[in-house]
């Protein structure tokens, strides 16, 4: 596993990485390339908890995502209605669907103890290609529309926490704990009688 580069942790020395446009990917790939693609999704595959990655998270300055929605999320997110197998998108790009945004919580393993509520598009349609250049797009919603939202800044050089407004509630993960543990069962009473 690599160490992540954190953005809150001075002794990361490459923490510019996070906030710098990554570059695009050409094809056909490069050795370069397919190196970042094997260590990418080996370390997202080994992290526990772990619902996406971007390459420069663990140091590459490339447009390379990779995440998945397994059922198990929907144990902690109302809105994780659609499950996604996992997916590897390169030079990945996202459009609203509407103007509806979702107000949710988010964490990032490149934000050292530290969750926040922010607001994401509630509807997207995304596109980006696969190791062979073919073309891969979908839409996307709730939880996972979140999900490639955050991935998709990450190499675009933007954090959650650049988008946490001050008013936002936030704050050390131990802190937060236990007030999304508290609210979690209350929403998903709320999303099911508003599913009906
Ligand atoms: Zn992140």
């Amino acid at each position: 596993m690599l160490p992540y580069v954190i953005i809150n942790d001075e002794n990361c020395q490459n923490r510019n990485i996070l906030t710098t446009p990554a570059e695009d990917v050409a094809f056909p790939l490069s050795e370069e390339d397919h190196k970042i693609i094997e260590l990418i999704t080996y370390q997202f595959r080994h992290e526990e908890n772990c619902a996406g990655l971007a390459a420069p998270q663990i140091g590459f300055s490339k447009r390379i995502i990779i995440f998945s929605v397994p059922e198990e999320v929907q144990e902690y997110r109302v809105d994780a209605t659609s499950v996604i197998p996992e997916t590897l998108l390169i030079n990945p790009v996202f459009k609203p669907i509407g103007n509806q945004k979702t107000l949710d919580w988010e964490t990032c393993f490149s934000v050292s103890d530290y969750g926040g509520e922010i607001e994401r598009y509630t509807h997207i349609y995304y596109e980006g290609f696969d190791i062979n250049g073919n073309k891969i797009e979908g839409e996307a919603a709730g939880f996972a529309a979140r999900l490639i939202q955050h991935e998709i800044d990450h190499i675009n050089g933007c954090l959650y926490i650049h988008l946490l407004k001050p008013e936002a509630r936030q704050g050390k993960l131990e802190e937060i704990r236990a007030i999304r543990q508290a609210e979690f069962a209350a929403k998903k009473e709320i999303y099911a009688t508003n599913q009906d």
